[in-house]
């Protein structure tokens, strides 16, 4: 029986970043290879896309992949599904040419400073990448059904760098996506900045919009020294706000990344889950560990931080709210 390898994203993924595109914003255990994630430069409206080229790329990618010949920067992800040559499902629409899968990396703007940043890196060279019009783009994806909603109904948009509700236009584009009969979200927002265009669609029974926002902290002064802004109080009024308008019950989720020396007490964790259980009356929580610190170990995490994690999933079971263990806390299999 010969085992055969794909992912989804390989497939129907699109990462749009500042300069060009990507199969996904991942590549979380092979950091050293995320250049490498790249299907063609893109810099903004003035380019000419050329579509088969994307997914001629793509295709070749998905028919490696599926022969055992993993891309370097898809090495260790856990995304990738193992099935064999006699499974009844042989998933061949990935080599259909369509993106049901856009991440929206084009600008690094933000509010933030937090120290495990992905963005970090672009920060510090170039503070804020200027974003180019990204609305051209968005009417060829709908007009010419690339990104193809009748493929996949559940097709999603995700907000994938800098703080997205600070994005110019950030409205607009998500009313775009929805007027073109998108139901799909993902906004991952340090809270700072209130978005009444967020709240407005947690609100909608017809739309499904994950917002994501990571506290980091039970403290004004350890979330001092994860964001490198004094705005705890700022971000627990904002969760408060959009844990009122959510009406689905993982519509608002609140993450905790563990930092190694900087957050990581019972202490912390127990000031963190208090606020956002008792006081925010958020619904979902999440974990995670810090990217840098997980490669450079290698993965290999202390147990008194698997503890901390199984503690918080412990907790949320009590209290009966939804949780979820993210990337790196999720491989560890706890
Ligand atoms: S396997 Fe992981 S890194 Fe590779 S394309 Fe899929 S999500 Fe991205």
């Amino acid at each position: 029986m010969t085992k055969m390898f794909r992912c989804k994203f390989l497939a129907h993924g699109l990462y749009i970043h500042y300069d060009c595109f990507r199969h996904c914003h991942l590549s979380i255990h092979s950091p050293n290879e995320r250049n490498n994630n790249y299907i063609i430069p893109y810099t903004g409206p003035q380019d000419k896309i050329d579509w088969e080229k994307v997914f001629e790329i793509k295709n070749s990618r998905v028919k490696s992949m599926r022969e055992g010949d993993i891309p370097p920067f898809c090495k260790g992800c856990h995304w990738i599904e193992e099935f064999d040559e006699t499974s009844d499902e042989q998933y061949l629409s990935d080599f259909e040419n369509y993106i049901d899968m856009i991440w929206l990396g084009h600008s690094n703007q933000c509010n933030a400073n937090c120290i495990y940043c992905f963005a970090y890196q672009e920060i510090l060279e170039h503070r804020t990448i200027k974003g180019y019009d990204i609305f051209p783009l968005f009417k060829e994806l709908l007009d010419k059904k690339i990104y193809n909603l009748e493929k996949n109904p559940n097709a999603h948009v995700s907000f994938a760098m800098g703080e997205p509700t600070i994005m110019q236009n950030f409205d607009d584009i998500i009313k775009t996506f929805a007027d073109g009969g998108n139901k799909f979200f993902a906004l991952y927002s340090n809270g700072i900045h209130f978005s009444k265009m967020t709240e407005k669609v947690l609100a909608m029974p017809d739309v499904e919009i994950n917002v994501v926002i990571s506290l980091d902290a039970g403290s004004r002064e350890v979330f001092k020294k994860v964001k490198k802004v004094d705005k705890f109080d700022t971000v627990c009024e904002n969760i408060k706000k959009y844990a009122a308008a959510a009406n689905k019950p993982k519509g608002l989720g609140v993450k905790y990344i563990i930092i190694p020396d900087i957050n990581d007490t019972k202490e912390e964790i127990d000031r963190w889950l208090d606020i956002c259980i008792n006081k925010l009356n958020v619904k979902y929580l999440i974990a995670d560990i810090e990217e840098h610190w997980f490669v450079q170990k290698h993965g290999e995490v202390p147990e008194y931080i698997k503890d901390l994690l199984r503690y918080i999933r412990q907790r949320c079971l009590d209290a009966n709210i939804d949780f979820e263990f993210y990337d790196r806390a999720l491989v560890l299999h706890l």
